[in-house]
């Protein structure tokens, strides 16, 4: 049975107030204002769901983003024109901890530049949400009046509007503090693009105190239209791992190839035969990439090259396959070259993990976003990506997922990592809303 409604005229609503049982949202009373019998407090017995707070408390259209949306806005400019590099973001890192101090939010740093922010109760399992700040070494090229002022860098991935999107969030959540049911740990990370900030972050401690058992990250996507969130259950982007192959010959002249060791050849069979890794060894319905970027090798056309040098990257998707492919690529390679009476060293440098987002964690920040964007601002994407990301590593110990927030609209041009990339401004406020409302609504599950 719902709750009774009185039979006497009502002139205004004054005041509704709920609590929380077992995660449920319990209405507790409701203050009517009368024409005849002044106001009165009704105490309804029924239970209402937990979606009653979602309708009362309209987080995508409060009014309150009126104020936050400009500022997260200005915030982002001001990060855009000055890009740092790596692990060494001192400008950032102060700009963030500056304003979390304004807002009178608790923050402290865990490694050099990593900045752990605090809002909500103190005990209870935690959530992290995720935000990098470094960029990239492109010279940009968009014109715009903000544009980077740092010879050689740019925010070329969106890194500097992760940081606006979680510092609106920060602010909203920070207005909305007591409704708060577990603790959200704020991360602001350096070293995304390279060597990884993540991890030390871990290493420090950003997972406990409070223990952190759920964790949400944004990145913009340039595929999306702006106002949309797009989500990926499961294997959602791959682990980059870096090579370098020396393969040594030996010398002689170009008109008897008989006489030396020809490491260039040695060196065009090593990149044929490893692209069998992927259309021979692997399951052809799991994607696995392996390119070769740079080949550096001999003196002039009529001398046998003793030694050539090449670089690239291998791209998987399954934790557990993920040595196997390396160990059989080192084989492989090593193989080939002793075949043509050549000598392989082979250097792998194994980068982040893949990225595996949490399937029963993902479908319901799917359902919340469904209810506070509306369902169709929520996209689910179908493929994973073979980029890298270090919260991955984040995903390894706990459940994660990312929101895929959508930047193209009016303005926007280019994809992510060109030195033409813009996106379309009111990404922020959605990726702020989605942080906030993954932060309010998906309680402690
Ligand atoms: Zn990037
Ligand atoms: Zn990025």
């Amino acid at each position: 049975m719902g709750p009774r409604f009185p039979t006497f005229p009502v002139y205004r609503v004054g005041s509704i107030s709920f609590r929380s049982v077992n995660h449920r949202i319990q209405c507790v009373s409701v203050t009517l204002k009368t024409a005849a019998f002044g106001t009165i407090t009704v105490m309804p017995t029924a239970k209402l769901q937990e979606g009653i707070l979602v309708n009362t408390h309209d987080i995508a259209g409060d009014a309150v983003w009126g104020v936050i949306d400009p500022w997260a806005v200005e915030i982002w400019r001001r990060i855009h024109r000055f890009p740092e590099l790596g692990l060494d973001t001192p400008q950032t890192q102060a700009l963030v901890e500056g304003i979390l101090e304004d807002l009178g939010i608790e923050h402290q740093q865990v490694i050099a530049h990593g900045v752990k922010g605090f809002i909500g109760p103190k005990a209870g399992p935690a959530i992290l949400l995720r935000a990098d700040m470094d960029g990239l070494p492109i010279q940009e090229t968009t014109n715009l009046s903000f544009q980077s002022e740092m010879d050689g860098r740019m925010h070329a991935c969106g890194h500097d509007a992760h940081t606006a999107m979680l510092l609106g969030a920060a602010r909203f959540l920070k207005h909305y503090e007591e409704l708060l049911e577990r603790p959200v740990v704020l991360m602001f990370q350096p070293g995304e693009e390279g060597p990884g900030g993540a991890l030390p972050m871990i290493e420090s401690g950003i997972l406990s105190d409070p223990p952190v058992t759920h964790a949400a990250m944004v990145h913009v996507d340039s595929d999306q239209p702006v106002g949309v969130i797009g989500l990926k259950s499961g294997p959602a982007m791959a682990s980059p791992n870096e090579f370098q192959i020396v393969v040594r010959g030996q010398g002689g002249h170009g008109a008897h190839p008989d006489k030396g060791v020809d490491a260039i050849v040695a060196a065009a069979a090593i990149i044929q035969a490893s692209q069998t890794l992927v259309s021979r060894e692997q399951d052809p319905v799991i994607p696995l990439v392996v390119t070769f970027g740079t080949i550096l090798g001999g003196y002039r056309e009529n001398v046998l090259a003793d030694q050539v040098t090449m670089t690239g990257t291998i791209r998987i998707l399954q934790p557990e396959r993920r040595q196997p492919i390396l160990d059989r690529f080192s084989q492989l390679v090593s193989d080939i070259a002793h075949a043509y009476r050549a000598e392989a060293f082979i250097d792998i440098r194994p980068g982040y993990p893949p990225f595996v987002a949490d399937v029963a964690f993902t479908n319901h920040v799917g359902s919340v976003l469904e209810r506070v964007l509306g369902s169709q601002k929520v996209v689910w994407l179908t493929n994973p990506s073979m980029g890298g990301e270090d919260f991955a590593y984040i995903a390894e110990r706990v459940a994660a997922t990312n929101l895929h927030v959508g930047v193209v609209g009016p303005g926007s041009q280019s994809g992510l990592h060109s030195a033409r990339f813009i996106l379309n401004e009111g990404a922020i406020g959605t990726g702020s809303r989605a942080l906030a409302a993954v932060a309010m609504l998906t309680g402690s599950i």
